[in-house]
């Protein structure tokens, strides 16, 4: 009958970087079920539990549906009750907070923290919000606690961003080697082509390294559990290892590659500022990198031979020589695949490179099968949070704010007066929370992430910031979470399908959705907030008197109507959006918004190496690999006939770099941050579960999920726990020197740490085990290492 009939269509899921497409029914204006998109080439019809699950995810029952106010007597109060307002005192609030920072302190007390969870015109939005409306660089993903140490590997090896293989690797590789990746559990559909892959081709191997023992070992044929941090050497030790044995592809080093030595250099003008990043060594004295020749290079690699790196490591020499010869042997083709092992690790961007180090001096890259594949987080780490410059230091398409060039030509797209970007990086997301705590920092704006349960340190680094009475913080959430229960304004955010949305997965695919139900009570989008929140602030108040002066124009107009009316974004009617679906956001405004935002930023990759098709194509596409030319999408780039970037007759061109060649790094192992000592005896490492995306907001809410996996226990082999007189089921305290949390024993199950090693996963909001943290950060990408501290575990 009518009444049960249901829409069908397409959208990516809410959850992780692999991007998967799932079918989405409504009915009666609700979304009723989901299953995996059949069409979609990425996974083919499957899901993993979260996919099947993401119908449940809008509907939990304490969804925030109004804009509520710390409030005491009908009046704003920091410590006052949280107390329903209406959209607009929740603007006019939030912009007095915001006018009176910045006339007393100027644009870099204001800031936003957002993620790969924005859509890619909502990310675009805040960042011409902030960088271009307000002149503060200080706008930061999550992804720098993700992959910003992918990024600055990427961008010194190659030069521009992103991975040059695509998934269709999965089904063309000899070989896979999972580099601190958990695949099984935190990218299950690409685990379920690796497996079919390994299970139909009885010559393909699989070696997994971790330094605890999970699920993707089921599947090893060469498992490696090591000692944390020495990933660092054993990297090395297979550039050793092919050198020695007469296995570099000389032909391809001696025609694309260049080698450097020297440390610091990232060419985007990051530098260490915090005491704890100071600790490594080389930091404070090297240089930029300069040049060395292929003698010089294996002659700084031959330290790492099997016997030091054996015992460094406690890999046994044979499995480290195995591990090699996958590398070497000319007739298996390669994909290494790595996430936050490498990325969240002090010496991150140096692990980036070092991987990359291995695959060019094999000549192993951009052919099929043959991949440095970094995996990413978030749904759209690499579509919003990466590409359209949410970065501190960042701009759209790979440019930076310390470039005068880049900042003229961005200023140039959107029509504002050069001199509003401001050249100096703002603070990224650790420094964000060392900035609100210090009160340097007074007016901040979350939105797309729970930041207090996710960054680390958080009894030192992040809570206090949030309660430091000087200070004045939003946060737009569709759940309450830990992060808006330290705020002072929380707005209620429309969330997925609620909204027309764009995200890009980890292999360059970008992927469109409509809006297809109605956000409950007064959530707004994301997109939204931003747009109205510009149209309180005028060029006057924020922009410096100099520009406006010269400019006059500008004089007097809104934000809104300096970058979002600006013939660009404002260009395309109403019209242009298919009316079968709702559309708030076109409709509030009066004229397709997304289309409009999503064309103004494509102008910046258009020609550079990052060509995005027309907006309407990837409504009726299941998505598309950048750059896409002539219609024709990519699969693996920097090589010709593959890559339209690609000058013919050159085979390979790694053009990101001015002389199309990519660098291969002499990178040294150095310790971690911090190591056990006599009272802080055992290492901690955290991370996810299948069941739960990241912080547990939504999937907790999903009774399935939440029941699948309730609470978060401490992973830990049984001769530890013997160790200490505990028991499988005990509760205990986990100690450091920042701070502690109660938890319970496992000795069983999925994760089989070994001796010394205890892992904790962070989905869990009443089991905070950021407190425990430590927040240091790799010197070059600013992201935080959460996977090794010194803890001790006593009986609660
Ligand atoms: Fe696919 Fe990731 Fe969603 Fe699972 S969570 S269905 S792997 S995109």
């Amino acid at each position: 009958s009518e009444q049960t009939k249901l829409e069908w269509n397409k959208a990516p899921c809410r959850f992780c970087g692999t991007g998967c497409s799932v079918m989405v029914a409504t009915r009666d204006g609700k979304v009723v079920a989901t299953h995996g998109d059949a069409k979609s080439e990425v996974n083919r019809g499957l899901n993993c539990i979260k996919g099947y699950f993401l119908s449940k995810i809008m509907y939990g029952r304490d969804r925030l549906q109004t804009p509520m106010l710390r409030m005491t007597d009908g009046k704003y109060d920091k410590h006052g009750e949280f107390t329903p307002i209406s959209w607009e005192k929740a603007f006019d609030t939030m912009a007095e907070r915001w006018k009176a920072t910045i006339k007393a302190k100027g644009p870099t007390a204001v800031g936003m923290f957002g993620s790969g969870q924005w859509t890619v015109w909502e990310g675009y939005a805040a960042v011409k919000l902030m960088k271009a409306g307000f002149g503060s660089n200080n706008i930061d993903p999550n992804a720098r606690h993700c992959m910003a140490s992918a990024v600055g590997g990427f961008m010194r090896t190659f030069g521009i961003d992103e991975p040059m293989g695509c998934y269709d690797d999965m089904e063309a590789a000899d070989a896979f080697v999972l580099w601190g990746s958990n695949m099984a559990e935190m990218h299950p559909i690409l685990w379920t082509r690796i497996t079919d892959r390994r299970l139909s081709a009885p010559h393909v191997k699989v070696a997994v390294l971790s330094t605890f023992e999970h699920r993707s070992f089921d599947l090893a044929d060469l498992p490696i559990v090591f000692t944390p941090q020495t990933d660092l050497a054993m990297l090395n030790f297979i550039a050793n290892y092919i050198i020695q044995n007469g296995k570099v592809n000389k032909d391809f080093v001696n025609k694309h590659v260049n080698f450097r030595k020297g440390t610091t250099d990232i060419g985007y003008g990051l530098r260490p500022t915090h005491p704890l990043e100071m600790k490594a060594k080389n930091v404070a004295t090297a240089g930029d990198s300069t040049p060395m020749d292929f003698d010089e290079f294996a002659k700084f690699v031959a330290d790492y031979d099997v016997e030091s790196v054996s015992k460094l490591s406690g890999v046994p020499e044979h499995k480290l020589i195995e591990l090699a010869e996958l590398y070497a042997d000319p007739n298996r083709k390669v994909t290494s695949f790595w996430t936050m092992g490498f990325n969240q690790h002090t010496r991150g961007v140096w692990c980036n490179n070092l991987i990359y180090n291995i695959h060019l001096l094999v000549g192993k890259i951009s052919t099929p099968g043959n991949s440095p594949f970094s995996l990413t987080g978030q749904p759209s780490a690499c579509g919003t949070a990466r590409e359209v410059g949410t970065f501190s230091h960042r701009l759209p398409a790979d440019m930076v704010v310390t470039n005068p060039e880049h900042r003229k030509h961005a200023e140039h797209i959107w029509k504002i007066p050069s001199g509003i970007i401001p050249p100096k990086p703002g603070y990224h997301a650790v420094e964000q929370n060392r900035r609100l705590k210090d009160g340097d920092l007074n007016c901040y704006w979350v939105q797309v992430n729970n930041n207090i349960q996710a960054g680390a340190n958080i009894n030192e680094e992040g809570l206090p910031g949030y309660r430091n009475p000087e200070n004045f913080i939003v946060v737009s959430d569709a759940y309450p979470t830990v992060t808006t229960q330290a705020a002072d304004l929380i707005l209620p955010t429309a969330m997925w399908v609620e909204k027309e949305g764009a995200y890009g997965n980890a292999e360059r695919r970008t992927q469109f959705w409509h809006q297809m139900v109605k956000a409950p009570g007064e959530s707004q989008s994301d997109l939204w907030q931003l747009m109205e929140f510009s149209k309180r602030f005028t060029t006057d108040e924020v922009w410096p008197a100099d520009v406006l002066a010269a400019n006059p124009q500008f004089k007097g107009k809104t934000l809104f109507e300096v970058l979002y009316q600006n013939g660009n974004v404002d260009k395309f009617p109403l019209s242009d959006a298919d009316p079968k679906y709702l559309n708030d956001e076109a409709k509030h405004f009066g004229f397709y918004v997304q289309k409009g935002l999503f064309e103004e930023y494509a102008t910046f990759g258009r020609g550079h190496g990052h060509d995005l098709a027309d907006f309407d194509v990837y409504h009726k596409e299941h998505g598309l690999r950048w750059p896409v030319v002539n219609g024709k999408e990519t699969k693996w780039r920097f090589r010709e006939g593959s890559d339209p970037y690609v000058k013919a007759g050159k085979d390979f061109e790694f053009y990101g770099k001015p002389d199309g060649r990519a660098v291969i790094f002499a990178l040294p192992y150095e310790p971690a941050a911090e190591e056990p000592d006599e009272e802080y005896d055992i290492w901690l490492s955290t991370g996810r579960v299948l069941e739960h995306w990241h912080s547990g907001s939504m999937t907790q809410r999903v009774p399935e999920l939440y029941k699948a996996f309730p609470d978060a226990v401490c992973f830990m082999h049984p001769d530890d726990a013997k160790k200490r007189g505990l028991r499988r089921g005990d509760e205990i305290r986990v100690i450091s020197r920042r701070g502690e949390i109660k938890t319970r024993v496992e000795t069983r199950g999925r994760n089989k740490p070994p001796v010394g090693l205890v892992f904790v996963p962070w989905f869990d909001a009443s089991q905070l085990i950021n407190k425990v943290t430590l927040d240091a950060t790799d010197p070059l990408s600013k992201q935080t290492d959460y996977k090794k501290c010194a803890i001790k575990i006593v009986k609660a």
